[in-house]
């Protein structure tokens, strides 16, 4: 029989607001000490009052947004109770009943072609605090730096159906939440998690099989391996009868590639959910509505689109760009310097992104301002810089974001010369340093121009315009 598998997503994400949701500790804890940012409030003492941060309201409606959600105009909190020792206050404050978005889709393409993914909700809640093990053998220590820091909990609907699938959606989420600058969506930093809900049944059928719960999965390869995993374990069962699938929260071991069965699935009823009395609803009126609505950035596909038309960049130039945000700002921001966007956008993807891909670092991860590449590519276009002593530039901003190009070529020695005196003495050494060159160009080896030029070009340091050397050389070697 044929299978088919149903997936449906709990993703976490983090929001990149400076304070934490209900307190003003600092949401940022990298580098600091375990227990630097808390207070009563996020610690869960007894008689605290939390106090809704407005950042986190004004990013939960803006992912809503950019997800095609309703947003609950009246949201509320409830608190969803379980104890476990990294959530102090034995209760997590989220939304449950009223969560600040709902009814959205995402779009995504996969080599199947396009699909809509539906989304179910998304919900702002708190985050619980870390669990320290390995300092001392038989203990285990607390860090509450990240309690209380602000999440959005964005559930799907059941509607993809492979790994390739997850992918595409978990790409398309992190980098429409970036355009809106709410999150960074970093598997690898931790600041997007993911709970994989799974089940198979006969192709065709519209019945849900059993379902099982991976929980915080955090890197792409590891969700792909885990649910290619999970299928075949499904289909096992049932075909096989190797085991009795039971609805459960398993956890995924990368290191042995299996699953392990967790714990028997809560059912909503476990956590008692309800409101929680200390925090008032949020009333979203049409004047904060609108405010919000009005800071939504262009979506990727009408940049695409505005790239194509506008630039008259070609549609795999345009595709690369709006990938990510930070190349798009970068190459804006080159475009409104040197006002060439077929420069900039060559730029851009011939050099800028490979040395992004030597130096491993993704498109996200680009540091460099548009602006000064800009002027980079003003200085090349201008015969000032050298192609290759502008990528050299290019590079050098790379590890220090302050270099100012301009400046730089000056006190590197990257300005390119006119003296034509310095050309044709460095031509001529050469033509005497290399006498077969010479005799194989007159010969009809055009090659053997490129190992002269190249020659002279080290000896240049590359600030010389092509051309003209390449017209003194043919002098030079005329002359012999
Ligand atoms: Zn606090
Ligand atoms: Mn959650």
């Amino acid at each position: 029989m044929k299978y088919e598998t149903v997936i449906g997503l709990e993703v976490h994400v983090e929001l990149a607001t400076n304070s934490k949701i209900f307190c003003s500790c600092s949401a940022h804890s990298y580098g600091a000490d375990p227990n630097e940012h808390v207070c009563p409030a996020c610690c869960g003492m007894p008689g605290m009052l939390p106090v809704v941060n407005k950042r986190v309201v004004d990013f939960g409606m803006k992912a809503g947004l950019m997800l095609n959600c309703d947003i609950n105009r009246t949201t509320t909190f409830d608190k969803k109770s379980y104890y476990y020792p990294d959530l102090p206050a034995a209760y997590q404050t989220t939304q449950w009943f009223a969560p600040v978005a709902v009814n959205g889709t995402v779009e995504i393409e996969t080599s199947n072609g396009r699909k809509s993914v539906r989304i179910k909700q998304i919900h702002m809640e708190e985050d619980a605090g870390k669990l320290v093990h390995d300092i001392r053998e038989d203990t285990t220590h607390v860090d509450f730096n990240r309690t209380s820091v602000p999440l959005i909990e964005i559930v799907s609907q059941p509607d993809l159906s492979s790994a390739e699938e997850v992918e595409a959606y978990l790409e398309r989420l992190k980098n429409l939440l970036r355009y809106a600058k709410v999150a960074e969506c970093e598997m690898a930093h931790g600041t997007m998690r993911c709970d994989v809900n799974l089940s198979v049944r006969p192709e065709g059928t519209d019945i849900l099989g059993v379902r099982t719960e991976m929980k915080n999965m955090n890197s792409i390869e590891a969700i792909k391996r885990a649910i290619e995993y999970e299928v075949a374990r499904h289909i096992d069962a049932i075909e096989n009868g190797t085991e009795v699938l039971v609805q459960e929260t398993r956890r995924w071991d990368d290191i042995k590639g299996k699953s392990y069965a967790m714990r028997t699935k809560e059912t909503a009823g476990d956590y008692r959910y309800f409101p929680d009395p200390n925090v008032m609803p949020v009333v979203i009126d049409d004047e904060w509505f609108n405010a919000i609505k009005e800071t939504l950035p262009e979506f990727p596909e009408v940049k695409r689109a505005r790239y194509a038309e506008e630039f008259g960049l070609s549609e795999y130039d345009a595709d690369q760009l709006s990938k990510s945000i930070a190349l798009c700002e970068c190459f804006e921001g080159a475009v409104s310097v040197c006002k060439n966007a077929k420069d900039a956008a060559n730029w851009m993807i011939s050099e800028v992104m490979s040395i992004l891909n030597a130096r491993k670092m993704t498109y996200d991860m680009l540091n460099i301002d548009g602006k000064a590449l800009g002027e980079i590519i003003l200085l090349v276009s201008e015969g000032k810089v050298g192609r290759a002593n502008g990528k050299k530039i290019l590079a050098a901003m790379f590890d220090d974001e302050t270099i100012e190009p301009a400046k730089y070529a000056e006190e590197n020695g990257l300005v390119m010369s006119n003296d034509t005196g310095l050309i044709e003495a460095t031509a001529k050494a050469a033509v005497a340093a290399d006498p077969k060159a010479v005799s194989d160009f007159k010969g009809g080896k055009e090659k053997a121009l490129m190992s002269l030029f190249g020659r002279c070009m080290k000896e240049l340091k590359g600030n010389c315009d092509p051309q003209v050397l390449r017209k003194i050389l043919i002098d030079e070697i005329n002359k012999q």
